[in-house]
């Protein structure tokens, strides 16, 4: 198999012929290390000269939107016909931060009919096959990965303080602020060169972490106090969180952002999964501790996947049937951990 490396010189190869078109794309409900990835990367073509668009199939948090070039990504829900155009005339199609087309929402039937070649870069495991294929999952962040990418093929020099900005917004907020994933030292390597490049850390904490509504801290504080269940005899704290509550709490994207983690700061608490209701399907969020896989039950009951510790997933049924599902699969679960873990 190809190793990064030498994916990283063949995509350098395509990228110096040239001309080219290029859309870049993040997963459906993105993240602070999906956008940040998507920002860093687009900032850097258009330095370049290159053409490039960000294209989501929804929409972008607003907490997210002070990084450069994301106001002006446009979202299929809004635009459909325009993003058909780009993506048909991309010679590249930059996937970032999700291994696979299924996790593009109404981008995915046409990014697969769409002729130009696909370029993931990512940390999930089992990446689909694609023209360009990097990653590791081994890195804190897709920002992390980015950061090696961009300056293998165009050198340090391209990143200016803005995209140190953005792919410290992913290394940060894909970490838990630099909690969790982050004990590679090579992160805070990538850290201190961003420091030297001009990342305004102070500034970047102050956009990420002290821009909440008084409405969505009474969401959180609500769900905390009103709605989070330890399953019986387990080490498994459930959040059901219904349409309306968001209704009354006056939701915008993002605003759930970091609760699933907050159960696991009890020190009994070893999983935590949040289960809430959307238009048209129930999404479930498994955070866990140590060496608890939560993919593989995510994966097993709840059509999703993800990495170890952090993974998701989707039903189309009511809330409670979900939630009787997590509840009714949770001794599954913790006796397949348990054989595994003993073997
Ligand atoms: P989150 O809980 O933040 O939505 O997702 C955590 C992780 O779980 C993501 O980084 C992603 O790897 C994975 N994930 C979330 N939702 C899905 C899903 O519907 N399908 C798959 N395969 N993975 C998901
Ligand atoms: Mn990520």
């Amino acid at each position: 198999m190809e190793s990064n490396a030498e994916t990283i010189k063949r995509l350098k190869e395509r990228l110096e012929q040239g001309h080219l078109k290029t859309v870049i794309i993040p997963h459906i409900s993105p993240d602070g290390d999906a956008i940040g990835a998507c920002a860093a990367l687009s900032e850097v073509f258009r330095l370049k000269g290159m053409g490039c668009h960000v294209l989501t199939c929804d929409f972008i948090p607003e907490y997210l939107h002070f990084l450069k070039n994301i106001p002006s990504a446009i979202s299929f829900q809004e635009k459909p016909e325009t993003c058909k155009r780009h993506l048909a005339e991309a010679d590249l199609i930059f996937m970032l931060d999700h291994n696979t087309v299924s996790r593009e929402g109404y981008l995915e039937e046409w990014v697969v009919s769409a002729p130009g070649e696909k370029v993931i870069i990512d940390h999930h495991p089992d990446p689909d096959p694609q023209a360009y294929v990097i990653s590791d999952t081994r890195v804190s962040s897709t920002c992390e990965l980015l950061y090696t990418v961009i300056s293998r093929i165009f050198g340090t020099e391209v990143i200016t303080p803005d995209v140190a900005n953005a792919l410290y917004t992913g290394i940060n907020t894909d970490t838990g602020g630099l909690s969790h994933n982050s004990s590679r030292p090579e992160t805070y390597r990538i850290i201190a060169d961003l420091l030297e490049l001009g990342l305004d850390k102070a500034y970047i904490h102050e956009r990420i972490y002290q821009m909440n509504r008084i409405s969505r801290l009474r969401l959180i504080g609500n769900v905390l106090l009103n709605k989070l269940e330890i399953i019986d005899s387990y080490p498994v704290a459930i959040m059901p969180i219904t349409r309306q509550e968001l209704e009354r709490y006056e939701y915008r994207d993002g605003d759930l952002e970091g609760l699933v983690n907050i159960p696991l700061s009890v020190q009994q608490v070893l999983v935590s999964v949040q289960i809430t209701e959307r238009k048209e399907k129930v999404k479930l969020s498994f955070r866990s501790k140590g060496q608890i896989p939560v993919n593989e039950w995510a994966k097993a009951f709840f059509n999703g996947g993800g990495h170890l510790n952090a993974a998701g997933g989707q039903m189309e049924l009511p809330l409670e049937e979900v939630v009787q599902k997590v509840k009714e699969t949770t001794p599954w679960f913790f006796e397949q951990f348990l054989v595994k873990s003993n073997e």
